[in-house]
């Protein structure tokens, strides 16, 4: 099984997407997502120029040697275009061994361990009606867990609500009118305002107000987006601790892990970190203080299926589960490869999902259901993922920028 083509692709069905396409000398197909959402680019070129050159040849069976011999043999280790590019190569690697085998990839990974992977979708509002009816329509579509996000009085658009400006994503009838598509089209990134001291004192009201409706039994989560110093984020666990939440998410900037010490001596709210990173040298002194609940990282971000079925087992020995970043700018390639692993392993905890437009579900076609709030992996050989060079080609690539976060003095700040 010697690797014939290697071939990147960009397609923009709504948003962008790269997808690396890896073709066997046995005329087997393989996939993997290298999709960085607003640098889409350096990806690419990081594939063309220096990857799939060395891959021409070689064996498509020796997924291990191959991301070692990526990872260090290229001298230059980690961050995110790097690790997109490797993931790809190994997501794709994968594919075609499932493929060869004849079955669904989770075979090969240890088969299934659960009937479905249990999902959170995004429920956000400008305010408490908007987001009650964000939460129903949620419910409505399956969901039996539910992120809450909500504008701030006093500021402008928050980052992870969804507004007018892009509630037409409910016009092609798949993605929610109340799903925010956080990448918007543009030349340069869209400016938001931000004040950390107006969003503690009104988030613990809106889980009051949330619980209140909803009652007791849903499980809720909030993403603070890396926004909160230390002693903020411990005021932020303790104050939302009676509304029971599933997690807190990346409540500080992910550059500092060691700043969660702080947080965990103050509060019993359970953490969720990791979208950003890239490498399971992140996670050690996360895991073995045991200062974080769930590993958020995607397949697609952390070097792929080999390394985070790695930090998964690593995790498990200090009782910390999955709960693997899930948003649109993860392709259907990306998703099922999450799945796939979610399903084996034995310490899934949840996964995130937000539907993919119609235009992405044409692009790629994907065998993956969702049922009762679960998300369920083709039982096809490989990832069960097919890509549509003809739709793709109807969808060129647009440049778009996640929005950039400013205090309302004008200072740049994290998210
Ligand atoms: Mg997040």
């Amino acid at each position: 099984m010697q690797i014939i083509s290697a071939e990147v692709l960009v397609s923009s069905p709504g948003r962008n997407f790269v997808t690396l396409r890896l073709t066997t000398d046995d005329g087997l197909v393989g996939l993997g997502d290298a999709t960085l959402n607003g640098r889409e680019l350096a990806v690419v070129a990081y594939l063309t120029e220096h990857v799939v050159p060395l891959l021409l040849g070689r064996d498509a069976h020796r997924i291990e040697d191959t991301w070692q011999y990526l990872y260090r043999g290229a001298y230059w280790r980690r961050g995110p275009v790097t690790m997109a590019a490797i993931s790809a190569v190994d997501t794709a690697l994968w594919d075609l061994k499932a493929r060869a085998a004849g079955l669904p990839l989770y075979q090969l990974l240890g088969g299934r361990s659960r009937v479905g992977c249990l999902t959170y979708g995004h429920a956000s509002g400008a305010d408490l009606p908007e987001l009650f009816d964000s939460v129903r329509d949620h419910l409505e579509q399956g969901f039996r867990a539910i992120r809450i996000q909500t504008g701030i009085p006093g500021l402008g658009s928050v980052y992870g609500v969804a507004s007018s400006a892009n509630a037409a994503a409910g016009a092609d009838g798949v993605t929610s009118r109340y799903d925010h598509e956080p990448a918007r089209r543009s030349a340069a990134p869209v400016e938001e305002a931000w004040d950390t001291r107006a969003y503690l004192r009104h988030m613990p009201g809106v889980f009051e107000a949330v619980r209140n409706e909803f009652g007791p039994e849903l499980p809720l989560l909030h993403d603070a987006h890396h926004r909160l110093t230390p002693i903020q984020a411990a005021k932020l666990g303790r104050s939302l601790e009676p509304f029971d939440l599933f997690w807190l998410e990346d409540v500080t900037p992910a550059e500092n892990t060691a700043v969660l010490r702080r947080v965990r001596e103050h509060t019993t709210t359970p953490l969720a970190i990791g979208e950003v990173f890239n490498t399971i040298w992140d996670y050690r002194e996360l895991f073995e203080e045991q200062l974080v609940d769930y590993v958020r990282s995607p397949v697609t971000h952390a070097g792929g299926i080999t390394p985070l079925r790695r930090i998964f087992d690593y995790a498990s020995v200090y009782q910390i589960k999955s709960g693997v970043h899930g948003p649109t700018d993860i392709s259907p390639v990306g998703l099922a490869a999450s799945l796939h692993l979610g399903i084996a392993i034995p310490n899934f905890g949840i996964q995130e999902y937000m539907r993919h437009s119609a235009a992405t579900d044409e692009v790629f076609r994907s065998g993956v259901t969702f049922v009762d709030g679960m998300l369920v992996p083709s039982e096809e050989p490989g990832l069960g993922v097919e890509y549509d060079d003809d739709v793709a080609s109807r969808y060129e690539y647009a440049a778009a920028y996640l929005p950039v976060n400013r205090l309302l003095d004008g200072s740049v700040h994290d998210w």
